[in-house]
């Protein structure tokens, strides 16, 4: 028998129920329609504004695809965020599905209704609720539309205006009605794999039959092979990317893409192919960070920067002394594997970007293999802001930890600390935590073995595992005796 749904008891406000029991009748009412799917498809027409959002819930979490399909048909709101819902890697049938319920131009029958859906948001985002407050009532833009593609409802509306003002009406040039214009927000990894490859023609295959009338927005993009996933860059605006990350790839290529884009937030590089430092390539990477000043975050590893840090951090060249390549507001700098020297630190410890910086990871560079003095400088311009510290395998004795506690000890926002694979002894590191237990928002550090349970140092085959369980157990002592038991002391591997 197929389930009955009457939006009038459920819609009426006659019944004075509590929150609870009106959530709890929300959740009947959704489980008894999800359990018929035809039933479900066909109570949409009479389902009320109000409980679109209390289904969709369940239906997503069920991944009942044709369900979703059809409610993002009749979508009764200009925004639909998936928000904090999870999305899997084997969730692309149900984001296929849910892209497939657009009502595209090409796709709109004769009918006189209108779809409202103006954006769909397949990101995972734990700061969006599946439809945005101010929406709730009246039809306008979505605060998430996207504001920098030409193609962008904003900027179609603006390009309409434009047109309007100008007094005449040229069909031909004219864009689509912003009243046209869907966008897709969606993050995208580009990873080679058979399925995410699937997934990406089909959204190539509706961009082409939306004739200009779907935005696809992509604003967290990861490219493992950048040159096998040129064809699919075609069909993305890098101006919409505020989150880029290229692994793997030459210097000339990132350049080529970073160009394009204009507002990125936060660029990742890591494993540079041909690490050597390449003048040429270099240059144009420098001047390319040099325009982007909505820069907060940037990680380059395998880059041999060796003595040069000064040009990414303060001159794009020798005759333009003062201009900055990176905003002195730079809230992370990774640079693992880069070469760096001591120099490169005294560089770091005085440039602007030094006394913003919230996660700052220079491991697998000697930094302390000469004096320690830049760096403790270092900790000390950063310590109102540093939250995120990384310094593992950089030749960090006991003697520069000793002389570092001090500096450490006043970074007061600092959450996570890690500095393995250092040659520290037990004595130093039980030291190191009781300066550390003060430090109240200090929650992870990842500390190095000492050096006592090696038979040869930093050797794996040599490592004595009953002596680092009286390390791990001496600490945990340590740690309960001052009440930090929310304190978290681990090992690399642990
Ligand atoms: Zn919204
Ligand atoms: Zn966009």
């Amino acid at each position: 028998m197929v389930p009955k749904f009457s939006p009038t008891l459920l819609g009426s406000s006659r019944f004075k129920m509590d929150q609870k029991t009106t959530g709890t009748l929300l959740e009947l009412a959704a489980k008894s329609l999800l359990s018929n799917e035809l039933a479900a498809i066909h109570a949409l027409d009479e389902l009320p504004r109000a409980l679109f959002v209390p289904l969709f819930i369940p239906a997503f979490v069920g991944r009942h695809k044709e369900i979703l399909k059809a409610m993002v048909r009749v979508w009764p709101f200009c925004c639909l965020h998936i928000g904090t819902l999870s999305v899997q890697g084997s969730d692309y049938d149900i984001l296929e599905a849910m892209i497939d319920g657009l009502q595209l131009l090409s796709a709109q029958n004769s009918s006189s209704w209108g779809p409202k859906l103006r954006l769909l948001d397949l990101r995972h985002d734990p700061k969006c609720s599946i439809i945005c407050s101010e929406m709730k009532t009246t039809f306008s833009s979505c605060s998430w539309s996207c504001a920098y593609s030409q193609n962008s409802t904003l900027r179609t509306e603006e390009a309409q205006h434009s047109v309007r003002c100008r007094g005449f009406d040229n069909s031909e040039s004219e864009p689509h009605s912003a009243l046209e214009t869907v966008e897709l927000l969606v993050d995208l990894s580009l990873d080679g794999t058979l399925r995410t490859q699937q997934f990406l023609s089909f959204l190539q295959s509706k961009v082409r039959q939306s004739s200009g009338s779907l935005h696809l927005c992509c604003r967290d993009l990861v490219i493992d092979n950048i040159s096998a996933h040129r064809s699919m860059l075609q069909f993305l605006d890098p101006r919409c990317i505020d989150h880029l990350q290229v692994n793997q790839a030459y210097l000339r290529k990132v350049n080529h893409l970073v160009a394009q884009t204009a507002h990125l937030y936060s660029l990742r590089h890591p494993n540079i192919i041909f690490t050597y430092f390449v003048g040429r390539h270099f240059q144009t990477f420098l001047n390319g960070l040099g325009k982007l000043n909505s820069l907060q975050e940037l990680e380059l590893s395998a880059l041999f920067l060796g003595d040069r840090l000064q040009r990414l951090l303060r001159c794009a060249g020798l005759r333009n002394l003062g201009s900055l390549v990176l905003p002195p507001q730079l809230k992370t700098l990774n640079l693992p594997f880069c070469s760096l020297s001591s120099i490169d630190v005294t560089i770091l410890s005085q440039s602007s970007q030094a006394t913003h910086l919230r996660q700052l990871n220079l491991s697998h560079n000697q930094i302390f293999s000469e004096a320690y003095e830049p760096f403790q400088t270092l900790l000390e311009r950063a310590s109102g802001t540093l939250q995120h510290l990384e310094i593992n395998n950089c030749l960090l004795s006991d003697s520069t930890l000793s002389a570092l506690l001090p500096a450490l000890s006043h970074c007061s926002c600092l959450r996570v600390l890690s500095f393995a694979f250092n040659p520290i002894t037990m004595p130093v590191l039980t030291r190191l935590l009781r300066h550390l237990t003060s430090l109240r928002e200090l929650k992870h550090v990842i500390y190095p073995i000492p050096v006592h349970c090696y038979r040869q140092w930093d050797v794996r085959d040599s490592l004595d595992r009953r002596q680092l369980a009286e390390v791990q157990a001496q600490l945990k002592a340590m740690l309960q005796a001052v009440e930090r038991d929310d304190m978290l002391w681990t090992t690399h591997s642990a």
